[in-house]
């Protein structure tokens, strides 16, 4: 294989890098991009992408056909566990003002969407980033394969364990927010089949995510940091045991799975990081983030387009990459924080705690709820 050294390589096909494929191909910017694993690699599970990431995708000319692919949705609630809503976003109330509606989608659907629009021969995969060098005039990269690949500058696309991150800053490892989660895919619709459902429990946390074509997609969350790892079978019913006081509609999903439509995985984060020289990060390897604003794959799409729009014109490589972190960087440490603390008060450590925790979030106004999920909606500026 051989790349031009006019190329920008891209290391990783997950949802930051295929992204920034695409919209710097939007802008005729010419680059390859490397995935390890020998096809790019998807959870089976579903994802959901909020309305800032739907108008993203929408400015990438993709929004229609990924919305296609996924369900439209109508109402977010987070419920107690007796089932008193506590907060509520309604699609109308914010559609009209970020000008994009928010999506459930299969993970699967929204790469084969996102490949589906990249130039031919561009993804290289099966021969994972070993190394890099910067030289003048852009950088060297190295496969496992041995191969050497030159090109103008580098984005780490690599992940949470990103190895790029690593050689770049030598710094710790992801965090664990000691809690794991348990994601499902049902064959079934779920009974409100276009309604985000959260429901808040002590220490325990259940969401429905809708999907099209009469699936229906979980997530169950527990205040453990690694769980051992069990039998698929084992596990599930592990998980119907901690969730037997929850509603009808949660025990039904869990009901309603085949193990073997399940995926664990612990949550984990680590603070933001920029790159250096010819060389920048992007989505989860710069800024890995918990999972409970649904924002992470939306921050890497918005990164794609603020990388693109930078690159394009730009006196070098370097001088793009840092006029990209210094947009990010603000931005996607506020949504962090922001997913930290739901995440803590969502998993409050005390049956009154999460009493407490709900007569405070029943009596907010909805005039500062809105002004919240605005002002994490209304941020992306591409
Ligand atoms: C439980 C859970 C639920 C979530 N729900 C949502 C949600 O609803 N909405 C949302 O927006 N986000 C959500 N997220 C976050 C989202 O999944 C991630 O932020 C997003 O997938 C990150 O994409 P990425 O491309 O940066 O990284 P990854 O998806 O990790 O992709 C990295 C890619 O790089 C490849 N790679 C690794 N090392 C190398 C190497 N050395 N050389 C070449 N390739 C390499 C990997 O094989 C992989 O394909 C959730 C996360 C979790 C854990």
């Amino acid at each position: 294989m051989s790349t031009s050294p006019e190329h920008i390589v891209i290391a990783g096909a997950g949802i930051g890098g295929l992204a920034a494929a695409l919209a710097l191909q939007r802008r005729g910017i010419a680059c390859t991009v490397i995935e390890a694993a020998p096809r790019p690699t998807v959870v089976n599970a579903s994802i959901l992408l909020q309305n800032n990431t739907m108008r993203v995708l929408g400015e990438l000319d993709i929004g229609r056909r990924t919305a296609a692919r996924g369900r439209r949705v109508a109402r977010t609630s987070i419920m107690s566990v007796n089932g008193r809503i506590l907060t509520e976003v309604k699609a109308e109330d914010v559609e009209g003002a970020v000008g994009a509606p928010a999506l459930g989608i299969h993970r699967a659907d929204l790469h084969e969407t996102l490949l589906s629009q990249l130039h031919y021969g561009c993804l290289v995969t099966g021969d994972p980033v070993i190394g890099f060098e910067t030289a003048a005039g852009g950088v060297a990269v190295y496969l496992r394969s041995g191969e050497r690949l030159p090109g103008r500058g580098l984005v780490a696309a690599d992940g949470i364990d990103s190895l790029i991150r690593a050689r770049l800053h030598g710094d710790r490892p992801a965090v664990s927010s000691g809690t794991t989660c348990l994601r499902g895919v049902t064959e079934t619709a779920a009974e409100r089949p276009d309604e985000v459902l959260e429901w808040w429990g002590y220490r325990l946390q259940f969401g429905i995510i809708p999907l099209p074509d009469g699936r229906s997609s979980w997530f169950a969350l527990i205040p453990t940091p690694a769980h051992p790892v069990l039998d698929p079978d084992d596990r599930l019913t592990f998980y119907q045991r901690l969730y037997r006081q929850f509603p009808r509609e949660a025990r039904d999903s869990l009901a309603a799975t085949e193990p073997k439509n399940t995926v664990e995985f612990e949550l984990r984060h680590r603070p933001w990081r920029g790159g250096s020289g010819a060389v920048t990060l992007l989505g989860d390897a710069a800024h890995p983030m918990l999972p409970n604003l649904g924002q992470g794959a939306g921050q890497a799409i918005e990164d794609a387009a603020v990388l693109a729009r930078r690159l394009d014109n730009a006196a070098s490589p370097a001088a793009a990459f840092r006029a990209y972190e210094q947009e990010r960087r603000a931005r996607v440490r506020w949504i962090q924080r922001q997913a930290i603390r739901m995440n803590q008060i969502a998993s409050v450590p005390s049956g009154p705690l999460s009493t407490a925790r709900d007569a405070v979030l029943r009596g907010l106004p909805a005039r500062l709820e809105r002004t919240s999920v605005m002002r994490m909606f209304d941020g992306a500026h591409t």
